[in-house]
C-alpha cells in the first residue's frame, strides 16, 4: 500500500495512519544503517602513494600506530578491491591521468582523503607560473576529507579517518560529481 499524503494540515489520526504507512521505509532505512556502520569500519585503502606525504601514510598503517584499531589497514593493491583512496603526495599533471583511472576504476560506494598541503592546494610548490603540478586534488575528482600539514603525521592521518567514518555512519554523500 502506498503512502498517502493528506492535502492541508494534517490531523493526529491522519499523522497516524501516515506513520503506519511508511513503516516499511523505517525498517529499511535501519538496515541502510547498519550497512553504512559496517562500511564505516572496514575501509580497504588503495595500496598508493604519490609523494613525501605517503611515507607518512605507510607509517600509519606499522605496528606503532595500528591501523588495525580502527578498521582500515587491509591496504589492497588492486583498485578493484578497495573504498578508499588516500591521496599522500604532491600530484603533478603528468600524474593526474592516472590517479583519476584508478579512481574510476574503483567501485561505488567510495570514499576520498587529501593528505597534506600539496593535494590540498598544491602546497609548496604553488607559485605563479608553475606549470607542472594540479593546484589540489579536488581540481581531478570529489575529495572527502581534507588533513593539512606538510607532511601531516600519523595521528592526523588517524583522525582524518575517523572523520570519515564519523561521515559514513551518519550516510552522507557529501557532493558527488563523480
Ligand atoms: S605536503 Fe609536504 S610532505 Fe606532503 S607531499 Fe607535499 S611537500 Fe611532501
Amino acid at each position: 500500500m502506498g503512502v498517502v499524503v493528506p492535502a492541508g494540515r494534517p490531523t493526529d489520526a491522519e499523522l497516524a495512519r501516515l506513520a503506519e504507512d511508511a513503516a516499511p521505509f523505517v525498517r529499511l532505512a535501519m538496515v541502510e544503517d547498519v550497512l553504512n556502520l559496517c562500511r564505516a569500519n572496514s575501509l580497504w585503502p588503495i595500496t598508493f602513494g604519490l609523494a613525501c606525504c605517503a611515507i607518512e601514510m605507510m607509517a600509519t598503517g606499522m605496528a606503532k600506530y595500528d591501523l588495525a584499531r580502527f578498521g582500515a589497514e587491509v591496504f589492497r593493491p588492486s583498485p578493484r578491491q578497495a573504498d578508499l583512496m588516500i591521496l599522500a603526495g604532491t600530484i603533478s599533471r603528468k600524474m593526474a591521468p592516472v590517479v583519476q583511472t584508478l579512481w574510476d576504476q574503483m567501485p561505488e560506494p567510495k570514499w576520498s582523503i587529501a593528505m597534506g598541503g600539496c593535494t590540498i592546494s598544491g602546497g609548496p610548490f604553488k607559485y605563479p607560473g608553475e606549470y607542472a603540478i594540479a593546484e589540489g586534488a579536488e581540481k581531478i575528482m570529489r575529495v572527502d576529507v581534507h588533513v593539512p600539514g606538510c607532511p601531516p603525521r600519523p595521528e592526523a592521518l588517524i583522525a582524518g579517518i575517523l572523520t570519515l567514518e564519523e561521515k559514513i555512519k551518519q550516510g552522507r554523500r557529501f557532493g558527488r560529481t563523480r
